[in-house]
């Protein structure tokens, strides 16, 4: 069944102001599965977003902000590949952060068992040790891993902004539904990549 619908209007903000003390940039599953070509699970958007990702990660490492990426990672027999095809096997090729976005030594990365990079993982700890309230989430998928953390980091009461340019879904409605949720149910800021400043 299609059915066309109208997303309610929310705001994009054109001039996102932070304080890279309290802000820390989540890069939320930029994995070869998901984003390359070959992988399981591709996204048709997943690469363009790769450009204005790495000009998040030039502002938040000229500016001193934290830097986290979310690892989705599992093993055999993990459930979710009853739900979706195989996909981040640890240790394997399509489990690996892309290339172009690759993790400096000194910044976090989260394996994650779930869509939600707070679940089973000290990310929440980790965030509070730096004072940090202000999440920057970007990668992919816009309405599975990306909306799943800012929704569970926007229940603990951390400001989320989602750059809309720089996360990618497989379908323009699940990533129009995921950005409306986050504006008007967290009260999340969307913005786009070249809004956000330090
Ligand atoms: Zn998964």
């Amino acid at each position: 069944m299609a059915t066309a619908v109208e997303v309610p209007e929310y705001e994009v903000q054109d001039d996102v102001q932070l304080d890279p003390e309290r802000t820390a940039l989540i890069v939320v599953d930029m994995q070869n599965d998901f984003v390359s070509e070959g992988g399981s699970l591709v996204g048709p958007d997943a690469k363009d977003t790769i450009p204005r990702i790495q000009s998040l990660l030039e502002l938040a490492r000229g500016s001193g902000m934290r830097v986290v990426y979310s690892q989705d990672t599992h093993d055999e027999g993990d459930p979710e590949w009853q739900i979706w095809p195989e996909h981040a096997r640890r240790g394997t090729w399509g489990w690996q952060i892309v290339d172009g976005l690759a993790p400096r030594g000194d910044e976090l990365i989260v394996q994650k068992v779930r869509y939600d990079a707070f679940y089973g993982t000290s990310l929440d700890h980790q965030l509070r040790l730096w004072g940090i309230d202000t999440l920057v989430i970007c990668g992919t998928v816009a309405n599975i891993c990306v909306h799943y953390t800012a929704a569970s980091a926007a229940l603990r009461w951390y400001r989320v902004v989602i750059p809309r340019d720089a996360v990618s879904a497989l379908e323009p409605f699940d990533l129009e539904s995921s950005l409306r949720q986050t504006a008007f149910l967290f009260a999340g800021t969307i913005t786009t990549t070249e809004a956000i400043h330090t």
